[in-house]
């Protein structure tokens, strides 16, 4: 039963895959524990980005609209999903939520998926790139706890490297953790509140759109 959801899952994100591909979208998959500030740091990149390229957001969450509208707040395209009960974003709501808004070609599509480092990793939502956001409010070893979803992902971005004075967490160990899972992560570091740190993410991100 759960492989046949996977396999139904994995044919309907290469579809989006192939969607994407073909109009030169670069599609983003977010995912963090709820509160690690997936879409803080989404409200901080949208201006920035937004100067290179047309940027969508598909908001992933239980219930309520709030983030999507903190994101319709800067004026570019959002579509809430809730999952109800669900704990997670499938391809399948990626192709709906799609179908109702414009994507423009050309443009960066960033996927808010729901506040969960379980589930999220076994679902392909047809993404170029998997970004997890860990914060320094959570525990250093999550990378040995979820080793699915740090291996699963391309990109790992620590977040609120502000408050990294007072509180216990070591960011040099939580690295190595999330590179002994997957030593092909790419690592960032910053903090979506001051600012810092966002530049050099952003550069790279920049780079990789002009690969599309
Ligand atoms: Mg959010
Ligand atoms: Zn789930």
């Amino acid at each position: 039963m759960e492989q046949d959801v996977l396999m139904q899952n994995n044919l309907l994100a290469e579809r989006n895959r192939g969607y994407f591909e073909a109009r030169g979208i670069l599609a983003l998959n977010f995912l963090s524990s709820p509160g690690s500030g997936k879409t803080s740091l989404l409200e901080k990149m949208i201006p920035l980005l937004r100067e290179v390229r047309p940027v969508s957001v598909i908001e992933g969450d239980q219930q309520t609209m709030q983030d999507a509208e903190r994101i319709d707040a800067l004026g570019v395209p959002v579509v809430q999903v809730n999952t109800g009960t669900g704990c997670h974003l499938d391809a399948a709501m990626i192709n709906r939520a799609v179908r109702e808004m414009d994507v423009a070609s050309g443009s960066l599509l960033c996927i808010e998926n729901v506040g969960n480092l379980v589930c999220p990793a076994l679902f392909d939502l047809g993404e170029a790139l998997k970004v997890v956001i860990i914060s320094t409010t959570e525990g250093d070893d999550k990378p040995l706890k979820y080793p699915t979803m740090f291996h699963e992902a391309d990109v790992c971005i620590l977040n609120k490297i502000d408050l990294l004075p007072y509180v216990p967490f070591d960011a040099a160990a939580c690295r190595e953790h999330a590179m002994r899972v997957n030593h092909h992560l790419e690592w960032f570091e910053l903090s979506a509140a001051t600012g810092e740190g966002v530049e050099e993410w952003m550069e790279w991100l920049k780079r990789r759109l002009e690969q599309v």
